[in-house]
């Protein structure tokens, strides 16, 4: 199916999926095989490089939503990430990096760069006068996430392209937060495109996989290493993540439609002192994301008012779960103060933007007016007795 001439849920349903011609069920038969014939073929099949049938339908799915010409599935989120850097980075060589990213790729960056004689630079400040600023000689990727975690930043995707191309060097972003639903990097001129797709992919907080998709000859190289590496998915699970992906336009909209309504119930809530979401006509980065996003996705944060214990809040919550992961069809709320930043000093985490109010919210499908409930309800019993 030529994905370029369906709309975006037909390419979700049906692009990539392999035809069953023995008994033409509907869905795409699982190969569990690890074992393939190597007489008489034209591709040696193994799942460690990442070719057995169920992998290559799955890519090509992802590979069409991301407007790419070819994709990886992997194990986990930090598999593809990890396999990707790896791939363009080596010794000698310099990274540009955005300062706000997913706790697990500062820790591989921050933890092993060093010993594979890799030099880098965070940016804190996400302008593209900054990125530039921190360009070396040896620069060789700009890595970055937008929106970022927690605090819902944007990168202007566009203009990091445009920059990085310019010096010939390579772009990767982490395009979780948004999905291919709702922003697409690879159009906009970035290289390489990563999800964790344990998040919207997955969407039902059981599937822990990743995925990255770019052009032919530039995933040709990540696969040359990632299948050294050993980062691939089982098939059964391929299998099950290519069934969530079903229903990822479906999912993402209406988290999406829920994350507009809750944005401006929060906003006006006497007991919240401030919301981080991009689809805020007073948010910093609105008129960006109304340029590179298609709508404003579904996760967001909010700072409860000092009156208030948000631990209390959590715990008083009856529908929305305290979770530590994001994106499922279930709303979640965790506290990057006690989880992914907890690492940091209250002072290093205040210059962060990160105070200990701070909330961040993944939308599910639920019902508005249910979610609303809860979060009033759970509010007014957190308050402080004065
Ligand atoms: C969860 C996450 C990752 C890592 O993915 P895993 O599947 O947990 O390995 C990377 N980036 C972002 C933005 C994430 O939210």
């Amino acid at each position: 199916m030529s994905s370029n001439m369906k709309g975006i849920n037909t390419i979700c349903t049906h692009a990539g999926a392999l035809e069953d011609t023995k008994f033409k069920g509907a869905v795409s038969p699982l190969y569990m095989s690890t074992s393939y014939d190597f007489l008489d073929v034209d591709t040696k099949r193994y799942p460690r490089y990442f070719n057995t049938p169920n992998q290559e339908s799955l890519s090509r799915k992802i590979a069409a939503l991301e407007h790419a010409e070819a994709a990886m599935i992997f194990g986990s989120g930090m598999a593809a990430i990890s396999s990707t850097l790896l791939t363009f980075l080596k010794s000698g060589d310099h990274a540009v990096i955005q300062n706000d990213i997913y706790g697990g790729t500062r820790s591989f960056i921050e933890s092993h760069f060093k010993s594979y004689g890799i030099d880098y630079s965070f940016t804190k400040d996400l302008s593209s006068e900054a990125f530039e600023h921190c360009i070396q000689e040896n620069t060789k990727l700009i890595y970055i996430e937008t929106p970022s975690n927690p605090l819902l930043k944007l990168v202007d995707l566009f203009a990091i392209a445009k920059l990085a191309k310019s010096h010939s060097i390579i772009t990767a972003a982490d395009n979780t937060f948004a999905s291919p639903i709702v922003q697409n990097p690879l159009v906009l001129g970035v290289d390489i495109v990563m999800h964790s797709a344990t998040k919207y992919f997955g969407g039902h907080s059981d599937i822990s996989a990743g995925a990255v998709a770019s052009s032919k000859e530039i995933m040709n190289k990540i696969w040359d290493l990632s299948k050294d590496f050993g980062g691939n998915l089982s098939d059964y699970t391929v299998w099950l993540l290519e069934r969530s992906m079903k229903t990822l336009g479906i999912r993402v909209k209406a988290q999406q439609r829920n994350a507009k309504r809750l944005a401006k119930f929060l906003n006006k809530h006497t007991g919240v002192k401030s919301v981080y979401y991009p689809g805020l006509k007073t948010n910093e980065y609105h008129s960006l994301a109304k340029i590179q996003m298609k709508g404003f996705g579904a996760m967001m944060s909010f700072e409860l008012t000092d009156d208030h214990n948000v631990v209390a809040f959590l715990k008083a919550l009856q529908l929305i779960k305290p979770s530590m992961s994001l994106a499922g069809v279930e709303s979640t709320m965790l506290l990057p103060s006690k989880t992914s930043h907890a690492l940091l000093s209250q002072t290093d985490r205040l210059l962060q933007g990160i105070s200990d109010q701070l909330i961040r919210f993944s939308i599910g499908i639920e019902s508005k007016s249910d979610l609303i409930k809860d979060i009033e309800q759970a509010i007014s019993v957190s308050k402080y007795k004065s």
